[in-house]
């Protein structure tokens, strides 16, 4: 929180998350209502409340929405948008939509740019129900090995969902998929919670996550992508990480930035 980063949003993810804000068993339609045809860029699209917040980054009706760039456009459009026009303190956060799905084969193409060199920490963050395939994390342990001159730091920020997404638990948490995350970087969980009944399913998933050997730190993030959401029970979410030993996780970008596109 706090480290000027560069987010690289990838488009396609295996969830839907559509429980997000609704009564438990409710899915939300908000997404679905919003027509395509009436929207020509993306930053025009209509933000949500309940469901998945970054619809626009995985539903296959607002793709052409999204540009298909090469490795060189990518590494040209963050060189423009780093204050020095190159790589000094930032981090490359690359998220989604869920970034591990194919894309993992796409990786090594733009790390090994020129123009990425100086890129120093990239963080991940994933739904952690993808494994990496074995080419990919055979690229990430390079940096891990002793003797290297050149340390690149890999974080996976695994955001598991819990039954309030909506989602089905057996196909959402995923122990040995998040264990095999630590052989190449540092994981770490983060639940987002917004009622006791969540708080208990946080609980059983960690403890599931434990005994598969998960090493991490834990977080607990109030839910709400709109602050009048978010102070409702932040408070109540930092007490519950105080008293249970776990990390609290702020949603920085609610209070500075709101409910916006490209935050
Ligand atoms: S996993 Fe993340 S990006 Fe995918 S639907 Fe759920 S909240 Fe949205």
């Amino acid at each position: 929180m706090g480290v000027p980063s560069v987010f690289l949003r990838t488009f396609g993810c295996n969830f839907k998350c559509q429980g997000f804000g609704m009564p438990r068993g409710e899915l939300s339609q908000e997404a679905n209502n919003i027509d395509p045809v009436n929207f020509k860029k993306y930053e025009d699209l209509p933000l949500v409340s309940t469901g998945c917040d970054s619809y626009a980054s995985w539903d296959p009706r607002f793709k052409d929405l999204s540009p298909m760039l090469t490795s060189d456009a990518i590494a040209n459009r963050i060189m423009e948008i780093l204050p020095f026009n190159e790589w000094q303190d930032e981090h490359l956060v690359i998220t989604g939509g869920e970034p591990l799905l194919g894309w993992q084969r796409a990786y090594p193409d733009l790390l090994n740019h020129p123009k990425m060199s100086g890129l120093k920490e990239i963080t991940f963050e994933t739904n952690g129900t993808q494994k990496l395939s074995p080419e990919f994390k055979d690229y990430l342990m390079q940096w891990q090995m002793p003797g290297v001159d050149f340390n690149r730091e890999i974080t996976f920020s695994v955001s598991a969902k819990l039954p309030c997404s909506g989602e089905k638990w057996e196909e959402a948490i995923l122990p040995e998929v998040v264990c095999e995350y630590e052989q190449v970087g540092t994981a770490y969980l983060k639940f987002v919670i917004a009622t006791e009944q969540d708080f208990a399913d946080a609980e059983c998933a960690i403890a599931a996550y434990r005994k598969a050997g998960f090493k991490g730190h834990v977080y607990l993030m109030p839910v709400g992508g709109v602050e009048s959401v978010y102070t409702l029970n932040n408070r109540t979410v930092a007490d519950l990480a105080m008293k249970n030993g776990l990390r609290y996780s702020d949603r920085l970008q609610v209070p500075l930035f709101k409910n916006e596109w490209g935050t």
